[in-house]
């Protein structure tokens, strides 16, 4: 079973073999980020089927750690290894009668044997069984309380392919930490929970003198011991959840960079943990000079990494493909570790760059839990996407967009968000079309919906630093956008996040002179979950001599839009630029559409429009955005809260489009202003509450100072 697992996971990166088996061809996971082998009994699993067990497992929730330090004995000559893990926590309300500490008993051919507790300075006698160690406590530690817990104990994990793993290449053998996503208590005694991030880490790691050491955190110093070995000490002061730990153990050959970050004036340190004698060294350097670049470009879209002092570190691993990344240390396969864009079965992955932002989506800021993974997964997938937009050319990064959406929609059905059921069931958390693809296509569908790339990315940055070293969910992260925006992203997140499927659209057109009539019919793939996507969407109308885009908001199962138009339009495009995930059945030309329509009347599919101001509240300047259908007198003035005009930002025609315009409430007192957008018919009056026969439309803002 073990070989079997083992194999299975190596088979996957063979391409030739993908098809042979569906579930493969697929893109289950295997092969992506991580190598891993799977079999749905790990710890926990098996646990939960054992009300005793997890009625104990549930007592790991009575506590909150703070910080973890690991202090091992590692060599690269024997699997087996030996230490001590201390755990430092604060008790909730509830006082704790048993301590309790996960680590693996037997499982998978790993085996953990506890030596000795000292909880407070004090040994205690234990149990040490179901994965769990649990200490009686009497007295009981009381609630609101802390304490620090030491573990001593051994193990080998040889045979189970995750913890601590040894690997061997080109004749050199190496030890490296593989337990992310769910496999931290195959390594040390923890509280293997997602949502449970300690605030430090310190890891010690004595091992021979030959070898090298790279853990999470920065290296404080090295000490030689007396028995000739050597104690390499490392501490890192950025939250992290159990399973981001890891170190890697072996005689690497180091190559040093850095990075230099203008908004932290100093340098970020690259370094690469190379196979000295790999054929593909020189490669490696170049992929990791040109890592930098990725580094600055993500710094200038996201903001700088909060932990960039504990350095970024590459780490070439003996596996046949995939990569992965914990805070601040990734592993590589050498045939992933590649600047170029790989292809994986049915879609393309950009290794290196999808590696690197996990440094924001998913240490920055990560999910709470395994059902929200598409935060660090599809987050770090679009990431890809944005890399080849700037990096490569425009049509590699079209060609992965279609491809990527191509996989999400090869099955009708599934969520990016993960059931709580399926919350340790390592192939569905880690599915390749939906975690990853699907979770991706979450970002692209927002930056349609924002319609702004600068929005986008803005919205992004303050994301990463509003819960910079937190675990977060879908529903905060929609409420974040909510607040951000003034605008309503329930439906969106219910029918994209939580919902299942993608619209497939049949389109009816017709023109006529001045105008274009479409009819826009979806078909849901999965209608029993999400009947129906409520969503902007746009079409091309191309005529002789050009072209116009028009946007359109669709609300209903049909709908239908009437578009003013000069040219005379020859055909359409649905999606021209491919901002939707969903499909295009028909496109057809119905001449019988225009006389059922009312000449005299033809709205623009654009509506007049005044968008929340952002930022809000801000100091001095803020942008409000506001859209206009066809040729209008235009205009916006601030009012204060007496009706007083402060300001008048707009004033004069505007053609169709959306504009946007810099407000300076520089000279402004602090307080609440209304502004207004009046247009069309000239307005009666004056002041906020006037009359207009054309479009009002008034917003609040607010001056702090
Ligand atoms: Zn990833």
């Amino acid at each position: 079973m073990k070989q079997g697992r083992r194999m299975l996971s190596m088979l996957g990166f063979v391409p030739a073999i993908l098809t042979m088996n569906s579930d493969l061809a697929l893109g289950q996971r295997h092969l992506y980020e991580a190598r891993t082998i799977s079999n749905g009994s790990i710890a926990r699993s098996a646990a939960s089927y054992d009300t005793t067990t997890s009625r104990m497992r549930d007592k790991l929730l009575l506590y909150d750690v703070k910080y973890y330090g690991l202090d091992l004995d590692i060599s690269t000559a024997a699997t087996a290894f030996g230490g001590n893990t201390t755990m430092r926590a604060s008790v909730g309300a509830t006082p704790i009668d048993t301590l309790v500490i996960a680590l693996i008993n037997t499982v998978d051919g790993a085996t953990m044997i506890t030596d000795s507790v000292i909880v407070d300075g004090v040994r205690r006698s234990f149990v040490h069984q179901n994965n769990l160690i649990q200490i009686p406590m009497n007295p009981p530690i009381p609630g609101g309380s802390s304490f620090t817990s030491r573990v001593f104990y051994h193990g080998d994990d040889a045979n189970a392919g995750v913890g601590l793993v040894r690997g061997s290449k080109y004749g050199m053998t190496f030890m490296y930490v593989y337990i992310w996503p769910l496999y931290a208590s195959y390594l040390f005694p923890c509280k293997d929970m997602l949502e449970d991030w300690a605030d430090s880490v310190d890891i010690a790691i004595t091992t021979e003198p030959a070898n090298k050491v790279v853990a999470t955190g920065a290296l404080i110093r090295t000490i030689p011991t007396g028995a000739g070995r050597i104690r390499w000490e490392f501490a890192s002061h950025w939250s992290l959840p159990p399973t981001d730990i890891s170190f890697v153990v072996g005689p690497y050959a180091e190559y040093r960079t850095a990075c230099y970050l203008p908004a932290v004036g100093d340098s970020m340190v690259v370094r690469g943990f190379l196979f000295p004698t790999s054929p593909m060294l020189n490669k490696q350097i170049a992929v990791i000079e040109k890592s930098k670049e990725y580094l600055a470009y993500f710094t200038s879209l996201f903001g700088v990494i909060p932990f960039w002092r504990n350095e970024h570190h590459f780490v070439t691993t003996d596996w046949t493909g995939g990569a992965m990344y914990v805070l601040g240390l990734s592993l590589f396969s050498e045939l992933r570790f590649d600047t170029a864009v790989v292809d994986r079965g049915s879609f393309q992955v950009y290794f290196v760059p999808h590696e690197m932002s996990h440094a924001w989506f998913g240490s920055t800021v990560g999910p709470l839990t395994e059902c929200d993974l598409a935060l660090a997964e599809g987050f770090a997938t679009y990431a890809e996407q944005i890399a080849m937009e700037h990096f490569l050319d425009q049509s590699a990064a079209r060609n992965n967009l279609a491809l990527t959406m191509n996989f999400v929609m090869s099955l009708p059905g599934g969520s990016v968000y993960i059931p709580p059921a399926d919350r340790y069931n390592e192939s569905r958390i880690l599915d390749d079309r939906l975690t990853y693809s699907k979770g991706a296509m979450i970002l692209h569908l927002l930056r349609f919906e924002l319609g702004s790339d600068s929005l986008f990315f803005l919205h992004m940055k303050e994301y990463l630093a509003e819960f910079a070293g937190r675990a977060i969910t879908g529903e905060i992260f929609k409420d974040f956008l909510q607040r951000q925006t003034g605008r309503d992203f329930n439906t969106f997140f219910a029918q994209w996040y939580y919902g299942e499927g993608y619209p497939t659209f049949s389109i009816r057109w017709a023109w006529a002179p001045g105008k274009v009539k479409i009819v826009s019919t979806q078909s849901p793939s999965m209608p029993s979950v999400t009947p129906f996507f409520q969503t902007s969407l746009e079409f091309k109308l191309k005529y002789a001599g050009g072209d116009t885009t028009v946007r359109v908001f669709q609300s209903s199962l049909t709908d239908t839009f009437r578009i003013a138009t000069t040219s005379h339009v020859d055909s359409i495009v649905v999606d021209p630029n491919s901002w939707l995930l969903c499909k295009v059945n028909s496109v057809t030309y119905d001449p019988k559409l225009i006389p059922d329509d009312d000449v005299q009347q033809i709205p623009s599919s654009l509506e007049f429009a005044l968008e929340q101001n952002y930022p809000n509240p801000f100091n001095p300047k803020t942008v409000v955005t506001y859209q206009v259908p066809t040729v209008s007198k235009t205009r916006i003035a601030i009012y204060d809260l007496l009706g007083r005009e402060v300001a008048v930002l707009v004033d004069g025609q505007k053609g169709p489009g959306s504009y946007e315009v810099t407000f300076d409430a520089t000279g402004l007192a602090s307080g609440v202003y209304l502004y207004r957008l009046t247009a069309g018919s000239p307005s009666t009056g004056s002041g906020p509450r006037a009359k207009s026969s054309g479009f009002v439309q008034t917003r609040k803002m607010v001056i702090t100072k």
